[in-house]
């Protein structure tokens, strides 16, 4: 099927745009209609390259969206997460699981099975730490896991009398395994993403095998996810058994912020990507990671394409050695809008004015992509945008204004190509892919009334999708 898009604004100038198959065929002032063309009135609608999120997570995306979501505000308040999961267990079937995402421990009492067995006892329950490194289990869901019985794996946290606490560390392929299928609605996350104007995205899940991406491959071959789907996987994975349908990106190294490998681990790692001719992308929330990193780096030599996935916390006195390295830090801003209030208060003094640096490394010219890290953030591109325009903490507070940016240079950091998120912004040309986001309005009425999204179709690989 061909399209037309009539009266659409691209870089800022009223045209026609034609997509015949999946490349835009011809751009130009009243063209004619291709032969089996839909026509699309743009209405002087902005169309910009498809966003691409350069760094979420799909299957635990699709996941969340059934589960009990811990958010600011309901898990600042012990009992207002408490009142979510009781009304959550009302809603189910008696004996599934529960299951909640996002918490984050403000009580200074640290979630354990006991606490949760004081809200929900009678049902197998857990509740997944918002930086998806740990599970919380309530003692209904270690019994029937026979975690209260049966040898605990490593990650399985115990008392010293051997008592497991309900905290499992870093086990999610282990629960996986243990745990009942329930198919995650990956159709829902296709949905939300076209109408966002995302027609990409990297996943950057470090997964070792390949049944994950076997799911993405059908969800992609049914259309239930029509963006184009970049996988990372670990380094170790082998790149011949992933589906065509997705393309392989980067090698995904994990460093556990609590438990950092060797040097000479992390070397190893990277040696086995590159053996695979992969570029890398490493897991950066601590300065510890991020100087561990650029030893390793150092040492395994860097290749254009290699990433810093979050860069979370970089002193400007490390800028020149990425910079040197050609290193691109793929951020996400809009953290700062959904976890500020936290930062500043309990982020150490030394760290904070080096949180979530953007503004800064752009200036020193480091290369800068975004993206989500959804579900961990918000999947709205357009909320991260404006995060990272304004650099608020829900309560309003400021945290580090001297690393905003203009809305629109934030907007770029979507629109680069995946094999170079902090690189040249992709172009509306004839011949370029049909990957395009329509907006309702012009570009600068739409940044002006961010976070409001302002996307009213998509055109990913030449079909128009339209949000119901
Ligand atoms: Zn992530």
């Amino acid at each position: 099927m061909n399209l037309l898009l009539r009266d659409v604004q691209v870089d800022g100038v009223l045209t026609d745009v034609t997509i015949e198959g999946d490349r835009i065929s011809a751009i130009g002032a009243r063209l004619p209609v291709p032969p089996d063309a839909i026509v699309v009135d743009g209405e002087r609608g902005a169309l910009l390259p498809g966003l691409h999120d350069h760094h979420l997570h799909l299957l635990a995306l699709a996941a969340a969206s059934t589960s009990v979501r811990v958010r600011p505000g309901n898990g600042g308040d012990p009992l207002g997460f408490a009142s979510e999961l009781r009304a959550a267990d009302t809603r189910l079937s008696m004996g599934s699981w529960l299951r909640a995402v996002g918490y984050h421990d403000r009580t200074g009492r640290p979630l354990d099975r006991w606490v949760l067995d004081e809200i929900v006892s009678d049902r197998p329950v857990r509740v997944q730490h918002r930086s998806g490194a740990l599970w919380v289990l309530n003692s209904a869901g270690l019994d029937a896991l026979g975690l209260l019985t049966g040898a605990p794996p490593p990650g399985c946290e115990l008392l010293s009398d051997g008592t497991p606490t309900g905290r499992l560390w870093r086990l999610d392929a282990w629960l996986a395994d243990r745990l009942p299928i329930d198919p995650p609605d990956l159709g829902a996350v296709g949905r939300r993403l076209c109408a966002l104007g995302v027609t990409g995205v990297t996943d950057a899940t470090p997964t070792a095998d390949t049944s994950g991406f076997d799911r993405l491959a059908s969800a992609s071959w049914l259309g239930e996810i029509p963006q184009r789907i970049v996988v990372t996987g670990a380094p170790g994975l082998d790149i011949g058994s992933v589906p065509s349908s997705l393309t392989v990106g980067p090698a995904k190294i994990l460093l556990p912020d609590h438990d950092l490998p060797s040097l000479d681990e992390l070397v190893h790692q990277m040696r086995t990507a590159r053996a695979a001719r992969r570029n890398v992308a490493v897991h950066c929330v601590t300065r510890h990671a991020l100087v561990l990193t650029l030893a390793a780096i150092d040492e395994v030599g860097a290749v254009a394409g290699d990433r810093l996935e979050h860069g979370a916390v970089i002193p400007s006195a490390v800028y020149p050695a990425i910079r040197a390295h050609g290193l691109t830090v793929v951020t996400q801003p809009n953290f700062v809008a959904e976890r500020g209030d936290d930062y500043l208060a309990e982020v150490a003094r030394e760290d904070l004015g080096d949180l979530w640096p953007c503004a800064s490394l752009l200036d020193a010219g480091v290369a800068v992509g975004a993206g989500s890290d959804a579900p961990f953030g918000d999947e709205d591109p357009w909320r991260l945008i404006h995060a990272a325009s304004q650099r608020r903490a829900p309560s309003g507070a400021t945290v580090g204004a001297d690393e905003r940016i203009p809305a629109a240079r934030a907007l770029e950091m979507l629109l680069s190509d995946h094999r170079q998120p902090g690189g040249p912004v992709r172009r509306i040309k004839i011949g370029a892919p049909g990957d395009l986001c329509l907006l309702h309005t012009s570009l600068s009425a739409a940044l002006a009334a961010l976070p409001d999204n302002p996307v009213r179709a998509v055109v990913i690989r030449g079909c128009l999708h339209e949000p119901a």
